[in-house]
This record gives C-alpha cells, sequence and structure tokens, in this order.
C-alpha cells in the first residue's frame, strides 16, 4: 500500500496534504512517510521471524541509500542495524542510536583511522573486500590490541541483469575478491593473529527485480561454507548484501520481500547460519517523494521543457543512470495532456529528472517526483550553488522537518580568499 495517494484531488503524504508542506517549508522539498518507512522494514522483520532459518537475523540498513538521522534513528528504534561504508557512517549511525554491535562495514577501500574507529567501537563485522586490506585491518587490530571480526566479501559471478553502474557481484567489479581465490584467502585470514574469522557475504547489485540471481548467489555461496567447514574453518554468519529492487512505476510489479527471501531461508534451513541483510533501496525507495514546483513552461520546436525547481543536485538518479522517477501534478487538472522535459535550472544538458512525460501543467504548479527515497537526497549536491532542499517527514497528521534547508552562505563558509 502506498503512503502517498490523491484524495479529493490533491495529492497527500499520509494525512498531509502536499501543498501545505510546500507552502510551509518551501520546494524542493523531500517528502517522507514515516508509516512507510516502518512498514517496509517490518516486511523483512515478519518475514524473517515467520521462517526457522530466518529467527535472529540481522537487518542491516545499508545506510548509504538515505542517512539522514531521522531514518536511522527510526530503523535502530525498530532494532535495525547498518551496513556502513565509511567512517563518516560509522559516525552518523552512531548519533543516530545505533546498536554498534550490528554494524557491518563493506566498502574496497576503508582506511586505516576508520578501520580503528570500527574496531573502538566494537562492530559486529568487517566485510573484507581485498586481501591487503585483510592485511591492514590485521595489523590495525594488533595496534589497538583488538581482535576483527571479518567476512570475505565474495563475487559468485552471477549476473544480476542490473544496470552496469550498479551491478556488483561480476568477476570484473572492483567489489568484493574473486570466487576463485576466497578459499586462499580465508585460510589466510585464520592464519592472522588478530583476525576473528565470522561470516561470509556477498551483494550482486542493486535495483534487482528477479529474485533468481539471488538463490544463484547464494548455492555459489554455500558451496564454499561447505569447503571452508571442511577445512575447519567455522563460518558463523551469512550476509546476503542487499539490492532487492522497488517498482518506479505506479503500475509496475514488484517482488515481495516474502518472495525474496523464502527461497533463499529455505535452502538455509538446518545449517545453524545466522542470517545478515544489507537491504538499502528497498526501505526506503517508495517512502519518499521529492517536491518541486513548475517556473516557467518553455514551448519549443518538437519539445516541450517544464522547468522545475529541483535539479539533478538534488536527484542524480535519472542523469547518472538514466533512472525512471515516475512525475505527477500534486493537483492534477485533467484535461488534455503535452509531452514536457521535465527539467531543472542546472547548467547540464543531463539535467533532466524526466524526457517526454505526458502532463497538464501551468507555472506555479506542484509536481512530485515519486520513489526518491533512496539515493535521492543521499546523492544530492551543491553544484551551481544549490542549497540542498529541505528534508520532511509526515507521521499521520504531523510533519517534522528533519534537515532544515541550506543557505547559501553555508555552502561556501569553508571557503578562504587569498591574502591581499
Ligand atoms: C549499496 C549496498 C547495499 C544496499 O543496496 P540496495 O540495492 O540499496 O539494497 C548493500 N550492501 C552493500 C555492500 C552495498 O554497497
Amino acid at each position: 500500500m502506498s503512503h502517498f495517494a490523491i484524495r479529493d484531488g490533491v495529492l497527500y503524504a499520509e494525512s498531509v496534504a502536499l501543498p501545505a508542506i510546500a507552502e510551509q517549508f518551501g520546494t524542493p522539498a523531500y517528502v517522507y512517510s514515516r508509516a512507510s518507512l516502518v512498514a517496509s522494514l517490518q516486511e523483512f522483520l515478519e518475514v524473517l521471524d515467520g521462517h526457522p532459518a530466518g529467527r535472529g537475523a540481522l537487518v542491516c540498513y545499508a545506510a548509504k541509500a538515505n542517512s539522514n538521522l531521522a531514518i536511522l534513528n527510526l530503523f535502530a528504534r525498530m532494532g535495525a542495524g547498518f551496513d556502513i561504508v565509511s567512517g563518516g557512517e560509522l559516525q552518523r549511525v552512531l548519533a543516530a542510536g545505533a546498536d554498534p554491535r550490528k554494524v557491518v562495514f563493506s566498502g574496497v577501500g576503508k582506511a586505516a583511522a576508520e578501520m580503528k574507529m570500527a574496531l573502538d567501537a566494537g562492530i559486529f563485522c568487517f566485510n573484507i573486500e581485498s586481501a591487503p586490506e585483510l592485511e591492514r585491518l590485521n595489523e590495525i587490530a594488533g595496534h589497538c590490541g583488538r581482535t576483527a571480526r571479518v567476512s570475505l566479501r565474495v563475487n559468485p559471478n552471477v549476473d544480476p541483469k542490473t544496470h552496469p553502474y550498479i551491478s556488483t557481484g561480476l568477476k570484473e567489479a572492483k567489489f568484493g575478491v574473486a570466487y576463485e581465490g576466497a578459499l586462499a584467502l580465508y585460510r589466510r585470514a585464520a592464519a592472522l593473529p588478530n583476525i576473528d574469522v565470522a561470516g561470509i557475504d556477498c551483494h550482486i547489485g542493486s535495483q534487482l527485480l528477479d529474485p533468481a540471481p539471488f538463490v544463484e548467489a547464494l548455492e555459489r555461496i554455500l558451496a564454499l561454507v561447505d569447503q571452508l567447514t571442511a577445512e575447519g574453518i567455522g563460518i558463523n554468519h551469512l550476509d546476503l548484501g542487499g539490492g532487492l529492487g522497488i517498482k518506479y512505476k505506479a503500475d509496475q510489479a514488484e517482488p515481495t520481500v516474502a518472495s525474496y527471501l523464502t527461497p533463499l531461508l529455505d535452502k538455509l534451513t538446518g545449517r545453524g547460519l545466522q542470517v545478515v541483510l544489507e537491504p538499502g533501496r528497498r526501505l526506503v525507495g517508495n517512502a519518499g517523494l521529492l517536491l518541486t514546483r513548475v517556473e516557467f513552461l518553455k514551448p519549443g520546436e518538437g519539445k516541450n521543457f517544464a522547468i522545475i525547481d529541483a535539479a539533478m543536485n538534488d536527484l542524480m538518479r535519472p542523469a547518472l543512470y538514466e533512472a525512471w522517477h515516475d512525475i505527477v501534478p500534486v493537483v492534477p487538472r485533467g484535461g488534455a495532456t503535452r509531452d514536457y522535459d521535465v527539467v531543472g535550472p542546472v547548467c547540464e544538458s543531463g539535467d533532466f529528472l524526466g524526457l517526454a512525460r505526458p502532463l497538464n501543467i501551468e507555472p506555479g504548479d506542484l509536481l512530485a517526483v515519486m520513489s526518491a527515497g533512496a539515493y535521492g537526497m543521499a546523492m544530492s549536491s551543491n553544484y551551481n550553488t544549490r542549497p540542498r532542499a529541505v528534508e520532511v517527514m509526515v507521521d499521520g497528521d504531523r510533519v517534522h522537518q528533519i534537515r532544515r534547508r541550506e543557505t547559501v552562505a553555508e555552502l561556501y563558509a569553508g571557503e578562504q580568499v587569498l591574502p591581499a
């Protein structure tokens, strides 16, 4: 069920009409639904709880999808852990009330200082992505007198059939260690004095709408677990990464969490492995939209432009991956439409949020760019010295500002001119 719906001719977030939010907070604005965030995490927790292989599982929300403190805090309160990819994200999730013992640390380039910070915090596990990273972690752990729990992120070499920029589990990817070399690296890990082999990890890509590649990946990973067990290298947890997709079009189908997880859990029954998941997009993507206003309409030769006050710096996905977001009028006018390229004010031809969209709109109208909760604000920038948007969370009939709009002065506060 969507928590964004048209009622009496106006688009609502839960019980709040979006024009009221535009009035109070201005545009562009990211608008999230608390009920939607809660429901999406709940769906994971219920499926896991209802399966013998899912009990005791850890859902580590991939903070990079949307790292606003309010969202992190909401998930932490529901018992979630976090998948982080930097020391900055570690500080963020701790500031949001995360339990460090539920944090996994992924990423190919962990700096020594980041490793130390995570060791001192006592995180659950480091997901190791290369041999030199393992050596560095062993060394740093030795310096701080600690033992680092690790998983190796193994590339099962399955094709998730998603966009190449978000496909990560292939041989050619910069992520993870090659399947063929994983056994040798596990032997090395088991021999290192400050390393504790805890688990195994894989993450094959993002925005997967077909559960089949997950099953294929799991089969390959389990074959490796069996080899490790035979060698006396015990594995306690199995981290299946994130990657479950969402629908970006209202009429699109999306797999349920159960249809994704149940076949995986079935294969794990009786193995005694703790399951760890790292969903990002699926928990937040459809819980947020980007509210924007039409500045100008610019009819042209064979092309019409709708120039809006949001841009690629606010939501980069269309420019970066040619990603689709539904764009809907907040107060639909009905009547005849015209095809518009919906573009922002940024000086780049790639600055569009949607192309050839049939709309009946006038200057001043509000538009909602849907499914913008994941990799929206998190990937935003200040390009063209554009202050980043305000973020608000709707909870029933209340609206909470969860990040104020930036001011221009803040954008250059850290800069300095040369002495005279
Ligand atoms: C990005 C990422 C995720 C989350 O991916 P989604 O597609 O948003 O679910 C999980 N794990 C790792 C290691 C990632 O890099």
